[in-house]
């Protein structure tokens, strides 16, 4: 079953000034079945971040169609599209982008909270990803690999079906990388969430099931 379908999407940024334009995406199609463990690869500049924020309504496309199941988030109104993204997508950056004045507990919570779920109980989710002695502590106080991990404990607060992660294993070490590639392969092969990476890293993306290649803003391959 297809869970992911994008049709035609096309993306020109128009430079601050107006003085210029880029066309970053153009004319992308692919489609990701439920389950999937999809590697996007691509050199530096190819287009692999705006394509993966549009897929994940942080941006927005200037064409074309971006449809979970039945619902085409390019045409959700902006409180819908936050709404779609806050409860079906989990998001994992480079940088981890957690929120530096609240701990690693609270950093969990937010999706949760601001989906006004109310959820309390993060015990089996901290457990897996082996945060669960770090949740006091502020991302200052965290390594890289640890604050990694709980922004993918965060990105899996609300129960997302599917997860986005941009070079996530980009800013760490070579071994710290793997402990977290692992650990979003146990998430797609036990926990059936579908997995959309960008990445750099070849090895990274044999362990998928797919390899999509962008190059100049197109699929390649
Ligand atoms: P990648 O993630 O593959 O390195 P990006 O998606 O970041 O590539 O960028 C694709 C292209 O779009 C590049 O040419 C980049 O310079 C351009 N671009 C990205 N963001 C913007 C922006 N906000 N304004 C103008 N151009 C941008
Ligand atoms: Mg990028």
């Amino acid at each position: 079953m297809q869970i992911l379908t994008v049709s035609g999407l096309q993306k020109t940024y128009t430079t601050r000034f107006g003085s210029s334009k880029v066309q970053a995406l153009k004319n992308v199609n692919f489609t990701v079945e439920s389950g999937e463990y999809v590697a996007i690869m691509g050199e530096s500049g190819s287009g692999k971040t705006t394509l993966l924020n549009i897929l994940g309504g942080l941006d927005k496309a200037t064409g074309g169609s971006v449809c979970y199941d039945d619902t085409d988030i390019t045409k959700l109104a902006d409180t819908a599209l936050a709404d779609f993204r806050l409860n079906k997508i989990g998001f994992v950056f480079q940088f981890y982008d957690l929120i530096p004045e609240l701990t690693a507990k609270e950093n969990i919570l937010l999706p949760s909270k601001l989906a006004k779920k109310g959820k309390t109980d993060i015990s089996d989710t901290v457990k897996k990803l082996g945060v669960e002695n770090l949740l006091g502590r502020y991302p200052s106080e965290l390594s890289g690999g640890q604050q990694q991990r709980v922004a993918i404990a965060r990105a899996l607060v609300n129960d997302p079906s599917v997860l986005l992660c941009d070079e996530p294993t980009g800013n760490l070490d070579v071994s710290t990388g793997n402990d977290v590639l692992s650990l979003l392969i146990d998430l797609n092969r036990n926990d059936n969430r579908t997995i959309v990476i960008v990445t750099h890293d070849n090895q990274l993306a044999e362990k998928c099931d797919r390899i999509i290649r962008i190059s100049d803003g197109k699929i390649t391959d």
